[in-house]
């Protein structure tokens, strides 16, 4: 595999933490239903649109430019 993969390399300068982020993505899907009308599953996810922008886990802030391209480490690639 390419040793290649999104990653937040830096704090988050509102909260100062590092939580992860989130994208707002526009997907449809296929919900399934139990035959009591219970939610259980989903499939088919498919994006149409969003994730360009990523958001800060913990505080909602635009984080994007803190969201890189880092080379994986070399003991991954060992495997
Ligand atoms: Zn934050």
């Amino acid at each position: 595999m390419v040793g290649e993969h999104l990653q937040q390399v830096a704090s988050c300068p509102r909260c100062n933490l590092l939580s992860g982020w989130y994208e707002k993505r526009v997907c449809k899907y296929r919900q399934i239903f139990d035959p009591d009308g219970t939610p259980f599953d989903t499939s088919n996810m498919e994006r149409i649109s969003g994730g360009a922008r990523r958001y800060c886990i913990e505080c909602d802030r635009d984080i994007t430019e803190l969201v890189q391209m880092v080379a994986e480490p070399a003991a991954d690639l060992a495997g």
